[in-house]
């Protein structure tokens, strides 16, 4: 049995520029500053809740709740000003698995598939789970003072390093099999983000792919247009394909992206 509950966990508001970047290719633009508040636009935040068998896995944490009151001490001034994070009440990650009657306690491990603000927010809201993984690329990049990542969401918890291992038929050669039954696997798949990994959910026939920001909804993959905030364009583009292709898969029942409006299925069954 494998059951993917998708929770919208509040919005995020963005420049227009974020998920397309032929509206903008100003770096600045991503950013929100100096661009008319007006055109922003609200797109979902979406955590992901996988249960396979007895098995319990998040795969990313949405906002703090803390945003609803201390948005600038939760996740600082600039992000405040970049995302306009928005939270409402039940919709905290950790509020949306006790209505599903699990606690945090209860969750195996937590899976980011990066660590921008959007996704490590509500970190702490989880941080009883037994592991927190981040892969090894994207760790080194939120300890590196790029701009882009902030500590609050993560500088006093225990994060563990995804242990990937060499995988010839995974697109960047890098995958973990988690319970080596090919059940749930994740690859790494760099581009938006030095460190980003897509997860694959699979029933043996049937797949699911839950991607991040690898694709903020089905125009990225279908007509391969990057997002506005890349790290890595070749490999931007090199990850898209992949999902695309993936996506022509008859077996493929869903990729489900964490900004995807479109996409409104809230429990997808393999
Ligand atoms: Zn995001």
């Amino acid at each position: 049995m494998i059951n993917i509950h998708c929770f919208t966990c509040g919005t995020v508001g963005v420049d227009p520029a974020v998920p397309d970047r032929s509206i903008s290719r100003s770096p600045i633009a991503y950013t929100g500053l100096f661009r008319n508040p007006k055109d922003r636009i609200y797109l979902p935040v979406k955590a992901f809740y996988v249960e396979y068998d007895s098995h319990k896995i998040l795969i990313d944490t949405g906002w703090d709740s803390a945003v609803r009151n201390h948005p600038v001490e939760a996740i600082t001034f600039p992000m405040w000003v970049a995302s306009k994070p928005s939270l409402p009440e039940g919709q905290a990650v950790d509020e949306q698995l006790r209505a599903l009657g699990v606690m945090p306690k209860d969750l195996d491990m937590v899976l980011m598939t990066h660590m921008d603000i959007d996704h490590d927010s509500g970190l702490r809201l989880v941080k009883d789970a037994k592991h927190l993984y981040v892969s090894k690329e994207e760790y080194r990049a939120i300890h590196s003072r790029q701009v882009r990542y902030v500590k609050q969401p993560w500088y006093n918890l225990p994060l563990e390093l995804m242990p990937m291992q060499k995988d010839e038929s995974a697109p960047y050669q890098a995958s973990w099999d988690i319970y080596q039954d090919g059940a749930i696997k994740v690859l790494l798949m760099p581009g938006h983000s030095e460190g980003s990994v897509v997860i694959r959910v699979s029933n043996g026939s049937r797949f699911a792919l839950i991607v991040g920001d690898t694709g903020y909804n089905r125009s990225s993959w279908e007509q391969l247009k990057a997002p506005g905030p890349v790290y890595h364009m070749e490999d931007m583009k090199t990850s898209l394909q992949w999902v695309q292709q993936q996506r022509q898969d008859p077996d493929c029942v869903a990729v489900l992206a964490a900004h995807d409006a479109e996409e409104q299925r809230t429990l997808i069954a393999l």
